[in-house]
């Protein structure tokens, strides 16, 4: 029952390194190793950077019409009449 338990705890450790291991990997030499699985013909342009540009720094905010809070236009719920709301329950609301 005891050797069971030490089992688990091995285990995990060596997925753990492994795991630690792939991702230093990754970062380290990601020309050589990462060729093999991603798509062929495209060179990667730098994708966390690339990343964190398009969806998360650039995103337009708009201010909702009933409560006034600020949130990503993504998130809007627009009105009929264009006007943004926070929520279906904000829109709702303010349509009364
Ligand atoms: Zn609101």
């Amino acid at each position: 029952m005891k050797y069971l338990i030490w089992l688990v705890v091995l285990l995990a450790v060596v997925v753990w390194f492994q795991r630690a291991k792939k991702s230093m990997l990754a970062g380290n030499d990601a020309a050589g190793e990462g060729e093999a699985g991603a798509e062929p013909g495209m060179p990667r342009p730098k994708p966390s950077r690339f990343r964190r540009r398009t969806d998360s720094n650039v995103e337009t905010m708009v201010q909702c019409a009933h409560c006034g809070i600020h949130f990503p236009a993504s998130e809007a719920v627009v009105h009929a009449s264009g006007a943004y709301y926070c929520s279906e329950e904000h829109r709702r609301l303010a349509s009364f």
